[in-house]
């Protein structure tokens, strides 16, 4: 679903850019699929009507020839008839009129023949009936006319019984012009005998080329845009769509030619049968129809008045040809236009194109952007943990590193390589106990599992020379989609801290003039000494002891000179004691000494050891004095009845004050 708050982010100008590339290239693909889709339909169109053109060819040239035989069948007719045998053998006004009014009963019924004619065989015209645009007439003897210099007399007068002259179909001429309107015609001869089997002539009928014609192209034009020629054998129009270039033959304009027009269609053509051309004009389907039968003949007639047929024809050499031509743009228009249904279902797939390109362009930028996003916050996360001053740890959910930031590399001494895939637990975190502890019991991977902070002021990582850093720590969960997928680790190393840590400690427990233990610290150390003493029933004794006199010193030499004083005193106690002896100031000139695993007679005889020790030091003063003093000490030891060292204090105290009273410098015990 789109998010709103991801559409309001998208940048319109990126958006359009990647919309544009993915629709230019997919409508590309659509259209040349379109493109193909239609050359396919065209070529279907085409091999349609090479189909229907070869019937429509087909039946036009069945059509030519059955037209032709009916002409023939008339002409013989006429030449076997009785009333041309009597005309013949006897001659006579009657027998001319019975004659012609054949012919013209002939011209009248068929309606096919401009005229029909008997010539002797000199070539003059002897009967003539002339159809008159529908009135047929007997031409009257005075307008006979000589036709011996025509080459379709010429022709027909050479033949022999039973042979048939056929002319080529060209236009009519009459009194040697052509005739206007142009009068397509055929000449049908024949030669005549009379009874003694004399030639005495011919008969001609002048065939209307233009039924055939008509007829021609009432097959050829069956549909629209469809154009059916006929051709003469040398390829001049009989027919064509465009009137003006028939007949070129008869008009002395050899360029009117078929083979001008489409040079290597006519190639094709005029040496094949019949077939099928495609050409980038269009599609031309045609045949060759031999509209004579055997015995028939013909010549190549003559367009001139009185010049003879160049040669002969013979029935395989008179032929014409049928061509229909459809222009190659009626198969694409077709295509192209005929469905508007095709055009809409086009419309609705380059809309639908759109809308996909557009949800694609933006999903996927807002999935480029979301990365990208993320890059910058990685990249901003890891300058973070390059500067940051802590070191950083991430490890996965079994304790694995997976990152470690310069400094924490710095402070452990690893490379960040030799730290990636190290088990933290393991390699690094040691337990403030000194026990190595089982993984699960690790505080600071248990974080990943209960996803709670953890912070530890005071934990350790091993360096990788061995060493224990001591550092504070911050441990998190990473979450990821609601699940732990580790944690990260955020330390730094507090060996400063530690150390100041420790100075104060110490300074806390040390008596700033002489060193020694203060009295806090003193007790401290006691207590501990008196228990470990009684758990393994050893001996321990303690000893008291304080400066006579002392407030004389500080009056008769100066308060500084006290604390040389006793300053000098608790380096004597230092020296003479052993070094499990505990030593403190309790507070002015009186100090305390604790001697473990040493008995009250023991004690005794230290205290005196100490004592003499006191009384021998001659500590220089100014001006090459010395001063000497003296140390009143009291002894006690551990009895069982004492919970703490309060009680062996206060003998100690009781024990040195008997020492006072009794001339100081002295060693008393109290049991
Ligand atoms: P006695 O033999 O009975 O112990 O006599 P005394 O003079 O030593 O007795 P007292 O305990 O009354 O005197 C202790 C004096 O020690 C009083 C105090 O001014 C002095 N004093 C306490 N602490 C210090 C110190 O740190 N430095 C110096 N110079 N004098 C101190
Ligand atoms: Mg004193
Ligand atoms: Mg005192």
């Amino acid at each position: 679903m789109l998010q709103p708050s991801a559409a309001a982010r998208m940048p319109v100008p990126a958006l359009l850019r990647r919309f544009v590339l993915i629709y230019l290239s997919a409508a590309i693909v659509l259209t040349v699929a379109i493109f193909l889709s239609i050359r396919f339909d065209v070529q279907d169109r085409i091999n349609n009507a090479k189909v229907r053109e070869a019937a429509r060819v087909d039946t036009a040239k069945n059509l030519v020839a059955r037209d032709f035989s009916t002409v023939t069948s008339d002409l013989r007719l006429l030449a076997s008839t009785p009333s041309l045998r009597r005309f013949l053998d006897h001659g006579g006004e009657e027998r001319f009129d019975e004659l012609a009014n054949l012919f013209l009963e002939l011209c009248r019924i068929s309606g096919n023949y401009d005229q029909v004619r008997y010539l002797d065989t000199s070539g003059r015209e002897i009967v003539r009936v002339n159809f008159n645009e529908g009135s047929p007439a007997i031409v009257p003897r005075s307008q006979l006319q000589d036709k011996s210099g025509r080459y379709f007399f010429r022709d027909s007068i050479k033949l022999d019984r039973n042979e048939i002259f056929v002319s080529p179909l060209d236009l009519n001429i009459e009194h040697d012009q052509l005739e206007l309107p142009y009068k397509p015609m055929i000449r049908f001869g024949m030669p005549v005998f009379d009874g003694a089997g004399h030639k005495r002539g011919v008969i001609l009928l002048n065939y209307f080329g233009g039924e055939l014609l008509q007829h021609f192209r009432d097959v050829m034009r069956g549909g629209d845009r469809r154009r059916g020629m006929l051709l003469n054998r040398d390829g001049y129009w009989l027919s064509s769509a465009k009137q003006d270039e028939e007949w070129g033959f008869m008009l002395g304009k050899p360029e009117l030619r078929f083979g001008k027009k489409y040079p290597d269609v006519w190639n094709a053509i005029s040496t094949g049968d019949s077939g099928a051309l495609q050409t980038d004009a269009g599609l031309f389907v045609y045949s060759t129809v031999y509209p004579l039968q055997p015995g028939q003949r013909s010549s190549t007639g003559s367009p001139l008045p009185r010049s003879p047929s160049k040669h002969e024809l013979s029935a395989r050499e008179y032929y014409w040809k049928i061509v229909s031509f459809t222009p190659y743009a009626t198969f694409t228009e077709a295509a192209e236009i005929n469905e508007v249904g095709r055009d809409i279902l086009y419309g609705v797939a380059y809309l639908l194109l759109a809308f996909g390109s557009l949800a694609i362009a933006f999903f996927s930028l807002s999935r480029k952007q979301a990365r990208v996003r993320m890059e910058e916050e990685e990249a901003r996360l890891r300058e973070i943990a390059v500067t940051m001053s802590d070191g950083l740890l991430v490890a996965d959910l079994e304790g694995k590193i997976t990152f470690a930031n310069p400094e924490a590399c710095r402070l452990l001494g690893y490379s960040e390589n030799e730290l990636l895939g190290k088990d933290m637990h393991g390699t690094l975190h040691v337990h403030g106990d000194g026990k190595q502890k089982e993984k699960h019991e690790c505080s600071m991977l248990r974080v990943a599992r209960t996803g709670e902070t953890y912070r530890a002021v005071e934990e350790i990582f091993r360096c990788k020379n061995g060493q224990l850093l001591p550092i504070s720590v911050s441990v998190s969960a990473i979450i990821r989609e609601q699940q732990a997928a580790g944690i990260v680790v955020a330390f730094h190393d507090i060996t400063e801290r530690k150390k100041f840590e420790q100075e104060l400690e110490r300074r806390a427990q040390i008596d700033a003039l002489t060193s020694l233990n203060n009295r806090r610290h003193f007790y401290e150390l006691a207590e501990q000494e008196i228990l470990r003493t009684k758990r393994y029933g050893k001996p321990l004794a303690l000893m008291m002891l304080d400066v006579d006199h002392f407030k004389d010193i500080n009056d008769t030499y100066g308060h500084h000179v006290g604390d040389t004083v006793l300053q000098t005193l608790g380096a004597v106690c230092l020296q003479t004691m052993r070094e499990i002896d505990i030593i403190g100031r309790l507070g002015g000139e009186e100090f305390a000494i604790l001697l473990p695993e040493a008995t009250a007679a023991q004690a005794f005889d230290a205290a005196e050891r100490l004592r003499l020790a006191v009384a021998a030091i001659a500590m220089p003063l100014e001006q090459g004095q010395t001063l000497s003093f003296t140390i009143s000490i009291g002894v006690t030891g551990l009895v069982a009845k004492d919970s703490d060292i309060a009680d062996m204090l206060k003998r100690a105290d009781e024990a040195m004050y008997q020492a006072k009273r009794s001339g100081r410098n002295r060693v008393c015990s109290q049991e």
